[in-house]
């Protein structure tokens, strides 16, 4: 049983004489088996890492399942050991943890600028899932950092670099002081050796006078201690290298000016003592102004609590003094890792607002915390669920919206990258362009010069509305001018329909009112704006319409009006309605429809055949049929009208109105027909000297219900008193 083995044991049993070490054992079994043969670069034998991991996960009072999976934390990528198999042997729990260790190893990482840096770190976090796997992690680059004088010095460049961007923030994200303390230390010394040895010689010159100082502090406070009653733990504070060799750049300070240089650390048993020794330290030595913090009832997002004060010891020199409860101290040491403990349900029920406060620190990777509470629950990071970071070529780390494709992704790097992408490649593999972009794909996109711009179908595959914007941006801005042309075209024929010019319809003060109701500024954006359907031209050409016959006086209206009937007729006349009526017998004989009483489909008819001017239809009704009228020798023939469904045909159908006079009359009259969508053929007006309007209108039917229908609308108008169909 090798040394490290025996001190995992050891720690493990100072947090709980009576752990059960059965896991652990069976974990650093196999994995001595798994290692077996191999060494490190010190020239030990593996099994030496993975058990000094464990004890630093140990040293933290972290679970055995930790601790296990921290023992075989390099079996699947190092040995024959599979996913499959550690999960057979010890539990789903365990192997997920080791296959969380040994995919954040495989990101591949080269120091990059800041924001990189973040987006590394977030990556680590989402490819985690569960949080104890950044823990191990951390303990297995802090052994490595421990043991890096072993490896040449390139690759101790490399991996202090990595450490102090990616290892050291997220073990401080994670409130794990102690490990980042050190990884920040370990880091320094390798990147920057000169410093950092200069600084160890300045503060060893020190080292004899600050000790008997601090001696001396300790010893003064712990009289006062024992004389008022309280149990204190006293100890002197050493300060990492790196905090100090900060502060003295950051703050261009001596290494005499560095306060915390000097500084102990009261570890008591309850919070109320922490206050009473508080105010002991106080009336021992003088407090500096401005120094004093409390962080027991403000603690900081991360958890912290403490009680900070700088205090002039003796000979004036000041010095630090943090004071804590040692349940306190366990959390600023260990931070996150706290939560997790040797022993199942020990002091590992802290309330739920407690467990919040760690994701509160999390606040500055995720701004929704809402699924907070379940986190905590399952110790599971479910905080980027809505993100997944993927790599470009070149190493760099793009955020992108949980299920993006390969579309997105070209979309986030540029715009003109996504205009000419016909493909794209993931791990060094061609996939379709809807293929779903996990966490640590490295996606290349395949562009094209002669790419003829982003597909329509793109936009319901693309997930972030980034690359839709920009596919929609492109297709506005290259097909603009086919939109301008297409939008000019649909105008014109809208206006060509309402019978009205260009002329007297496009007036710049009545498009002015429509065009800043769609925020348009041009007539070519208008049009652009006809043709994507942003508008429609009918609805632009009615309200022009409206305007132009409100320009107009009423006797300009009633003048257009008799114009436009008398071009609609025209315009009709070319369309010579057939006669519709069948003649039982004859196949093709000419009709006409008696002039005397117009009648139309749906009325009652009768047929004679008259000598060499064919067969004549007349209503039913007609008074000339009904007092016989008709020519002697015309004899009586069946008739009845053509019923077709696909082919209409039009009539002609005269009605006289009676009204009072008045203004406006006939525009409303007219508008009740153009509503009705019967077209006017003839109107014929006039006003006798009773003030009694008799108006004539020739109207162009298709069904006697068609005109029965508009005779009741006419009815209703005011005024008018007598409405009948013409005989
Ligand atoms: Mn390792």
């Amino acid at each position: 049983m090798i040394d490290e083995y025996k001190h995992l044991q050891e720690l493990i049993r100072q947090h709980d004489p009576n752990a059960d070490l059965s896991l652990v054992e069976k974990a650093y079994r196999l994995s001595k088996v798994a290692h077996e043969g191999q060494t490190r670069v010190s020239g030990d034998p593996y099994i030496v890492h993975p058990v000094a991991v464990a004890c630093i996960l140990a040293e933290m009072d972290m679970d055995a399942a930790t601790i296990a999976a921290g023992i075989l934390h390099d079996t699947i990528e190092d040995t024959f050991y599979e996913y499959a198999q550690l999960k057979e042997t010890f539990s789903e729990e365990i192997a997920d943890l080791v296959d969380g260790v040994t995919k954040l190893t495989k990101i591949p990482y080269t120091s990059k600028q800041e924001e990189q840096a973040e987006n590394f770190r977030k990556m680590f976090l989402a490819m985690a899932k569960d949080i104890r796997v950044i823990i191990i992690k951390l303990a297995d680059r802090l052994h490595n950092m421990r043991t890096l004088k072993f490896k040449p010095k390139e690759k101790q460049v490399e991996t202090a670099r990595e450490t102090q961007e990616i290892y050291a923030p997220l073990a401080h994200r994670l409130g794990m002081h102690r490990i980042k303390w050190e990884l920040e230390d370990l880091s320094f010394r390798y990147l920057d050796d000169k410093s950092y040895y200069d600084l160890v010689e300045k503060i060893a010159k020190k080292r004899r006078e600050r000790e008997e100082y601090i001696q001396r502090i300790i010893e003064e406070v712990h009289d006062k201690a024992v004389e008022m009653g309280i149990e204190a733990q006293i100890e002197g504070r050493a300060k990492h290298l790196y905090s100090i060799h900060q502060k003295m750049e950051k703050q261009q300070k001596s290494i005499e000016q560095i306060y915390d240089l000097f500084a102990i650390r009261l570890i008591v048993s309850s919070v109320k003592d922490c206050y009473a020794i508080l105010g002991l330290v106080h009336e021992l030595y003088k407090p500096m102004p401005g120094r004093f913090k409390d962080y027991i009832s403000m603690p900081k997002p991360n958890m912290y609590q403490s009680l900070h004060s700088t205090l002039i010891g003796p000979e004036g020199i000041p010095f630090e003094v943090q004071i804590r409860t040692a349940e306190m101290h366990h959390i600023a040491e260990v931070g996150i890792a706290a939560h997790w403990q040797y022993k199942q349900g020990g002091k590992g029920d802290q309330d739920v607002a407690e467990k919040l406060n760690w994701l509160r620190q999390l606040v500055d990777w995720q701004k929704d915390t809402h699924d907070a509470d379940q986190f905590m629950e399952n110790l599971k990071i479910d905080l980027f669920t809505d993100e997944v970071f993927v790599f470009t070529p070149k190493g760099d780390v793009k955020n992108l919206k949980a299920g993006s494709t390969p579309i997105d992704f070209a979309y986030s790097i540029h715009s003109a990258i996504g205009n000419r992408m016909i493909g794209a490649k993931v791990n060094g593999r061609i996939v379709n362009l809807d293929f779903e972009l996990k966490n640590g794909d490295i996606v290349e996109v395949i562009t094209s010069s002669s790419s003829n711009g982003p597909s329509r179908d793109w936009l319901k595959i693309a997930k972030t509305s980034q690359a839709k914007n920009k596919i929609n941006q492109w297709y506005k801005k290259e097909k603009r001018d086919e939109n301008v042309e297409h939008g000019h075209d649909l105008f014109d024929k809208e206006i060509k329909k309402s019978g009205y010019t260009a002329q007297q319809l496009v007036k710049a003060e009545w498009l002015e009112p429509i065009m800043r109701k769609f925020s348009i500024h041009t007539m070519d954006d208008l049009y652009a704006g006809m043709a994507l359907g942003a508008l429609s031209a009918a609805k632009v050409v009615s309200k022009l319409k409206e305007e132009y016959r409100h320009s107009l006086t009423p006797e300009e209206q009633t003048h257009l009006l008799l114009e436009h009937i008398e071009k609609e007729s025209k315009k009709k006349k070319k369309i010579v309605p057939e006669s519709g009526v069948v003649v039982k017998g004859i196949d093709n004989c000419l009709v006409r429809l008696s002039r005397c009483c117009n009648p139309v489909p749906g009325d009652d008819i009768v047929g004679y055949i008259t000598r060499g001017r064919g067969v004549s239809v007349h209503r039913a009704d007609c008074s000339n049929v009904k007092n016989n009228l008709i020519d002697g020798d015309a004899r009586l023939i069946d008739v009845s009208w053509y019923k077709s469904t696909t082919h209409t045909v039009a009539y002609l159908a005269e009605i006289t109105i009676k009204s009072h006079d008045r203004s406006g009359l006939l525009i409303e009259i007219t508008n009740v027909i153009g509503e009705s969508r019967i077209p006017l053929r003839a109107i014929n007006a006039r006003t006798g000297k009773d003030l009694v309007a008799i108006m004539h209108l020739t109207l162009e039917i298709t069904h006697a219900e068609q005109l029965d229908r508009i005779i009741n609308r006419i009815s209703s108008i005011r005024d008018v008193y007598e409405i009948s169909r013409n005989r």
